[in-house]
């Protein structure tokens, strides 16, 4: 059996994992350079920052089975927990979400994805611009065909297909992640994020990620990355880098006082398509007897590990 894989991410790369385990020939084609789609990690001089996906909750799933797999050192346990800017001040946060174990990856987080793609066939800088009726892309033919885009860029390709199958609604909203290196020492605080719950500022959450995990900054240095909330997001997508930045560093420091400063260095990510608002599920999405499937958060809302277990869920159904 032949199967396609289009998109390596976290959704894409277990469902080919689990599809090779058992013996089919699987290609994965990724349209970007690298591996993981929102599972992302950027480095900016000394600083390395998770620009997507920032820690993994991944409890009794199949994602949580898989990490536990991994060689030790390279998952660490996130021991500082969340809190939340609520009326003008930092508190402690929704006691029930923190306790769930929360982990990180010491080199960043797209390191998971580099492990699920190990032996893998994933072909790299590859977009997918159609699928012909016939099962085939550019010339080779599949038994199956499996699409782990966001949603409605999946959508997209389904028609390319002449794939007619009617989805409920699947939105997802925007995020403009700001990095931030700092040369100053990390804050003397109790925390390693802060979200704040209500959308109320232009900032939804602030992951100090020389708190998260070890290895993110040099000695004395502090790596930050601010993610801006869904209207700032959207109102800002085509700003420019110096806009959202200068709203980021003003925001810090209304959060934390002065102490922060001006940073070092400086970097903005755009996803388009962050988390989804409105999920289907992967039911509805494959319908009994289809060949082209569609996987990934969409069909079962914006986790990793929920988009891990739409891929494995569907490798599970072409194996029977
Ligand atoms: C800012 C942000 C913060 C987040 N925080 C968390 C968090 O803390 N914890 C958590 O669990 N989750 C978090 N998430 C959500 C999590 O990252 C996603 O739910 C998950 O990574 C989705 O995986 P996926 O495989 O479904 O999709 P993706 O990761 O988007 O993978 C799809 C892949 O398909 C590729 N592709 C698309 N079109 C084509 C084409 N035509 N041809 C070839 N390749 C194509 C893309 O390049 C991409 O690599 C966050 C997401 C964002 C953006």
């Amino acid at each position: 059996m032949r199967v396609a894989v289009i998109g390596a991410g976290i959704a894409g790369l277990g469902c080919a994992r689990k599809l090779k385990e058992a013996g089919v020939d699987v290609t994965v084609f990724e349209k970007s350079r690298g591996l993981g789609g929102r599972l992302a990690t950027r480095r900016v001089g000394p600083y390395t920052f998770d620009t997507g996906a920032t820690t993994l909750t991944p409890r009794e799933s199949e994602l949580g089975r898989y990490m536990a797999s991994l060689p030790i050192g390279t998952v660490e346990l996130i021991s500082r927990p969340v809190y939340a800017f609520e009326f003008g001040r930092i508190v402690p946060g929704d006691s029930s979400k923190n306790k769930d174990p929360r982990y990180g990856f010491r080199g960043g987080i797209s390191r998971l994805a580099k492990s699920l793609a190990d032996g893998l066939d994933v072909r790299l800088e590859t977009r997918v611009e159609a699928i012909s009726g016939q099962r085939e892309i550019a010339g080779e033919t599949y038994d199956h065909i499996v699409l782990s885009a966001p949603t409605p860029q999946a959508l997209e390709l389904l028609g390319t297909a002449s794939d007619a199958r009617r989805l409920p609604q699947v939105s997802y909203r925007p995020c403009l992640s700001v990095l931030l290196g700092y040369a100053t020492p990390d804050p003397d605080v109790p925390f390693y994020a802060v979200i704040d719950p209500h959308q109320r500022n232009p900032i939804v959450w602030v992951s100090i990620e020389s708190l998260k995990v070890s290895g993110r900054a040099p000695e004395g240095h502090c790596a930050v990355v601010v993610q801006m909330n869904r209207d700032f997001s959207r109102d800002h997508y085509t700003s420019p880098d110096d806009r959202i930045i200068e709203e980021a560093v003003s925001g810090m420091e209304r959060l934390f006082g002065e102490p922060f400063g001006q940073p070092a260095v400086t970097d903005v990510k755009r996803w388009r398509y962050s988390q989804p608002e409105q999920v289907t599920t992967l039911d509805t999405a494959n319908p009994p007897g289809t060949w082209l499937w569609l996987i990934g958060d969409g069909l079962a809302g914006g986790r990793a590990e929920l988009a891990y277990s739409t891929g494995i869920e569907a490798a599970g159904r072409i194996l029977s």
